[in-house]
């Protein structure tokens, strides 16, 4: 299993940075993981976008979807000049009347609305949404595939449920948007340490924090490390063995 970050900014893109968005490549598949805000160029530097197996929204915040609906103009495009592209399975969340008339539209995708404990099966890769705290409906997935686990947090508080998520996994690909003495988002976002609490209990293998703010990258990294050890700060444009 293999996992490529194309965006780790938290909020809003950062001058030439991007917005959550990773790519799972395991069992002949790849699975895009969010979408966010700038991150589609990062993508297209190593991938096509017809070449998706699966799109997963982990909810409806455009940090985590913005791009996805540019996604949706270049590929009806490709479709409109003649191109056979077959549609592009999509799980989100439960989509609002204006998004599901952008986004399902035409054959561009093919849309599952994922919930609490649901899953959702390609050949060889199993995922399991796991609703976490945050202001809008928001999934943590699991996602199984070569005898390996991989969990990402999505956006989420603190709960009982992302230790559930992450148990044993792998690679925990956990937010770490907040550090001490930011409190303002304490009870929908994470503090760098409580990331690294839910890896320790969870005993995953490694820690992979993601949507930190790049000025507070060091103090990220220091805070989680007091938990957990063997964690890192992901990179745009990095991939991670897994
Ligand atoms: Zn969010």
């Amino acid at each position: 299993m293999k996992l490529t970050v194309f965006g780790n900014n938290a909020s809003c893109p950062e001058a030439g940075g991007a917005c959550s968005s990773f790519l799972v490549e395991a069992a002949g598949k790849r699975i895009l993981l969010d979408m966010g805000c700038a991150s589609l160029p990062q993508l297209q530097r190593q991938c096509d976008l017809a070449e998706l197996d699966l799109i997963v929204i982990s909810h409806l915040h455009f940090d985590h979807c913005g791009d996805l609906f540019c996604a949706k103009y270049q590929l009806e495009t490709r479709i409109a000049r003649g191109q056979a592209l077959a549609p592009l399975a999509l799980c989100s969340p439960a989509l609002p009347e204006w998004a599901a008339k952008e986004l399902l539209q035409g054959e561009v995708f093919r849309h599952t609305t994922v919930f609490d404990g649901s899953q959702y099966q390609l050949e060889g890769v199993e995922l399991t949404f796991f609703q976490v705290p945050h202001l809008v409906e928001s999934y943590a997935v699991r996602v199984c595939a070569e005898g390996k686990i991989l969990t990402y947090s999505g956006d989420s508080g603190p709960c009982e449920i992302l230790a559930c998520a992450a148990k044993g996994a792998d690679c925990f690909l956990c937010e770490a948007s907040l550090v001490e003495g930011q409190h303002a988002e304490s009870n929908h976002h994470l503090m760098a340490g409580e990331a690294g609490r839910v890896a320790k209990d969870a005993h995953v293998g490694r820690l992979l924090l993601t949507h930190y703010h790049s000025e507070d990258a060091q103090q990220v990294l220091i805070q989680a490390q007091r938990c957990f050890p063997n964690a890192s700060l992901s990179c745009i444009g990095e991939s991670y063995e897994i």
